[in-house]
């Protein structure tokens, strides 16, 4: 590994003219014997012809795979990830690595050794003449906005055009949430279904792989790919589950089409519920009219919208940050400058208060971003002898009750049998239940970078960091229910507010498996 790492230097082209937002980390030779299979468009393979750039903590054959920390700045990746092998073989070019936060700790990919992504959607949406390359330094940060995270630029390259599909990981949003501020497609599959062998590690019991497009058709051609089974990944499902998912997709579309009279509208007799927890104060008013425009659409071509509760969501997020803390704080253990990774140098250059840090502790303090250091110290408080039961042991607690609201509130059972749905369709739940929750993605339009990063009269105070931390976690509170649930959910562009002219994306969440549902929300409102 060690002589493989200090070979491939890929070139940071984040001054390039192509990618004046700093979305891109490493451009891939594309000429490899495989790439010159993909370069024919018509091989009849799935995705014979397409570029698709991968985020920097997915492992790819000889590329940098840093996950934007200086941690792992050296490390090339001597094999390819599971999802990456898939794409290959159904024709696809790995074209470029994508920038990220952190070991995709993160929602607005500020937190990246190689530095912010820039949004964009509006550049994009204006044709403006491509913007000049400029160092994040000569940004405008009051004008600009961040592209969201952890896969902000894998967002950012499919909505730049820079690749036609991108690969992400979602956590606990980490691909919805830069879908939505991005406006492109984001899907964050069932846990379980696509492979994560290959994925540097964040938490385990939530870490999904899943794809950004520009259109639901690239999303669900990649999907199809990318879901199957891998014995090598052991959350990943066998053969049977998959099937008894698409047995419970077909009978839920049969109930639908039943409940209908005229047939033939992808969406039309389908349950859609609004939950209703899902408009806390922190939404702003300005993403309410698209995503009212969105269910206006849904209904008039015949989905049944109603409202419904999942009264446990206020918990979701104090939940998802301690369980996703202290799953981080044990999977980062691993970087000890022993074995891998950046290595503290000896004592020169150094202060004299370092110089008596013994080279493990110096290690992860130079190696470690700062927002890395704090899920570390977290998550390893929250697993303390005297605080697990208070914390990790409570966090799973709610996150069993999440589960359980969203089996009360989905008619289609679990074919995992989880939760307390496992049963066929009975009468009341028919009656009761939907198929599909829809709600805005994020409470806001995307941040700008200077309300990110920290700009401003009251910037560096303590106050304004701390406002600063919250203000990023509080954005995830709409994306981590369904990732405590392991449940899919795709995030659809919808339009711009209005006031501020930025993107909006709304969220449609469903039952275990059943992504193809999902697909026919992203086909109505397209
Ligand atoms: N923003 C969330 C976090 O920082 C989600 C990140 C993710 O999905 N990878 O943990």
């Amino acid at each position: 590994a060690t002589a493989a790492a200090s070979a491939a230097s890929p070139p940071h082209l984040s001054d390039g003219p192509f990618d004046p937002y700093n979305c891109i980390t490493s451009r891939l030779p594309t000429t490899a014997s495989a790439g010159d299979a993909a370069r024919t468009p018509r091989d009849g393979r799935p995705l014979a012809g397409w570029d698709v750039a991968v985020k920097e903590n997915i492992c790819v054959l000889g590329a940098a795979t840093t996950c934007s920390s200086r941690m792992l700045s050296d490390y090339a990746s001597t094999f390819d990830a599971a999802c990456v092998h898939r794409l290959r073989n159904a024709g696809a070019t790995i074209a470029a690595k994508t920038n990220c936060d952190e070991f995709g700790m993160g929602s607005e990919n500020v937190h990246s050794f190689h530095g912010p992504v820039r949004n964009p959607a509006k550049a994009v949406r204006d044709a403006a003449p491509r913007p000049e390359p400029a160092a994040a330094a000569a940004w405008d940060l009051e004008r600009e906005r961040v592209a969201g995270g952890s896969s902000g630029g894998s967002a950012a390259a499919v909505k730049a055009g820079l690749a036609r599909i991108a690969i992400g990981t979602d956590t606990g949003g980490s691909i919805r949430l830069p879908a939505a501020y991005c406006g492109v497609v984001g899907l964050k599959p069932s846990y379980g279904l696509v492979s994560r062998w290959g994925l540097v590690s964040y938490a385990d019991s939530l870490d999904t792989v899943g794809v950004l497009g520009s259109g639901i058709d690239d999303v669900e051609a990649a999907f199809d790919v990318l879901s199957a089974p891998d014995a090598r990944d052991p959350t990943c499902v066998d053969a049977s589950a998959r099937r008894r998912a698409e047995g419970a997709v077909a009978a839920a579309l049969d109930v639908a089409s039943s409940s209908t009279t005229n047939g033939g509208g992808v969406v039309e007799g389908l349950r859609i519920g609004i939950p209703r927890e899902y408009f806390p104060r922190e939404l702003h008013p300005r993403v309410l009219a698209p995503f009212r425009a969105a269910v206006h659409r849904l209904r008039e071509q015949g989905a049944h919208i109603v409202s419904v509760s999942l009264p446990t969501t206020p918990y979701a997020l104090s939940a998802y940050y301690v369980i996703s803390s202290a799953e981080a704080s044990s999977n980062l253990a691993r970087y000890d400058g022993v074995e891998y990774g950046y290595r503290a140098s000896a004592v020169e250059g150094q202060s004299p208060q370092q110089e008596q840090q013994h080279p493990y502790a110096r290690t992860r303090s130079q190696g470690f971003g700062a927002e890395v250091q704090r899920r570390i110290l977290l998550g390893t408080y929250a697993l303390s002898a005297d605080k697990f039961d208070n914390y990790f042991l409570q966090a799973g607690r709610i996150r069993r009750e999440i589960q359980r609201d969203f089996a009360t509130s989905l008619r289609i059972p679990s074919v995992l049998g989880h939760g307390v749905a496992a049963s066929p369709l009975s009468a009341d739940k028919d009656k009761d239940g939907v198929d599909v929750l829809l709600h805005p993605s994020a409470v806001d339009t995307a941040p700008t970078l200077a309300s990110a990063l920290g700009f401003g009269p009251r910037a560096g105070t303590a106050q304004e960091r701390q406002d600063r931390i919250l203000s990023s976690y509080v954005q995830d509170v709409l994306t981590v229910p369904a990732s405590l649930a392991g449940l899919p959910a795709i995030s659809l562009p919808v339009g711009e507010a209005e006031d501020d002219g930025w993107p909006v994306g709304v969220t449609a969440t469903s039952q275990w498996g059943c992504e193809k549902i999902l697909f026919r929300i992203g086909r109505a409102l397209a």
